[in-house]
């Protein structure tokens, strides 16, 4: 990579040094969404442990590490949250910059909060680098505004994974903020969470667009509303990673469709 003096120096401090964990977000799956630094760090580190949504062209620029595998693959289960951490702890303990590398944000739905938790337990040096949530990235990717005057005033990120299931979010409350949510891991719950948001009072045909695998080879995207939204994943086969948004921010795109990409 052909950077100017200034910015090598401003990512170059700190220095990746051996035995330390960097917790690192890759972005949504396009290397040109990596942080200077995030990308600086790919090249130096010893070995990179990544998940499933870390793209292969990403990966593809470290140039000597070794890259451990720990995500979901082939409908195989993901490595044990625990065996991943005891996994960082060993490679630090052996001298390796270790570059822990996740999709999106390390703090956004990543596990990077139990992960530095574990480290810092075992007293091993370990920094954050922050990535772009795939959100945000996909939103642009959409021209879908994240927040816009007159609209919206808030945003929710929160993840569909769980809903339906006790102790689960409150959708309903949600609904009745009025503001634009964006649902992560949502794809095979949106049903659910579609219905509790119109017992929460959101009309049935609030906006819905489904955002899959934003930036990456094999995107695509639709506009469907909160009553068709699970019919229309279905009937048009949209799969994991996708994201959900929901809210009038979405109609925002037909305004905006058009504009140069
Ligand atoms: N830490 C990640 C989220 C990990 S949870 C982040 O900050 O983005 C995994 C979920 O993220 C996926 O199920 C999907 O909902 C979403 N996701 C990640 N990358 C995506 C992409 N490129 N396009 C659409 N959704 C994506």
């Amino acid at each position: 990579m052909h950077l100017n003096e200034k910015i090598q120096a401003i990512i170059e401090a700190p220095v990746f040094q051996p035995g330390h964990v960097w917790l690192a977000g890759a972005g949504p799956g396009h290397p040109r969404y990596l942080t200077l630094e995030v990308a600086d760090a790919i090249g130096k580190a010893d070995v990179i442990v990544h998940d499933a949504l870390v793209s292969e062209d990403v990966l593809s620029l470290a140039k000597t590490a070794d890259l451990i595998f720990v995500g979901k693959r082939g409908g195989k289960p993901s490595v044990a949250q625990d065996d991943i951490t005891t996994k960082l702890i060993e490679l630090a303990r052996e001298g390796k910059r270790v570059l822990r590398l996740k999709g999106g944000d390390p703090f956004v739905f990543g596990r990077g909060g139990e992960e530095a938790e574990a480290l810092a337990r075992e007293n091993i040096s370990f920094r954050i680098l922050p990535g772009m949530t795939s959100a945000l990235a996909a939103l642009a990717a959409a021209n879908i505004p994240a927040t816009m005057r007159g609209i919206s005033r808030a945003i929710t990120l929160a993840t569909g994974h769980a809903a339906g299931t006790p102790g689960d979010l409150d959708w309903k409350a949600l609904a009745k903020t009025g503001e634009p949510i964006v649902v992560y891991m949502g794809v095979s719950t949106i049903g659910t969470i579609a219905k509790l948001l119109m017992e929460g009072g959101l009309p049935s045909e609030t906006p819905v667009a489904v955002l899959m695998a934003a930036t990456m080879p094999g995107e695509r995207s639709m506009i469907a509303t909160l009553a068709t939204v699970e019919a229309e994943i279905e009937r048009q086969n949209f799969a994991a990673p996708a994201l959900i948004v929901i809210g009038r921010i979405v109609s925002m795109q037909t305004a905006l469709s058009g504009q140069h990409r």
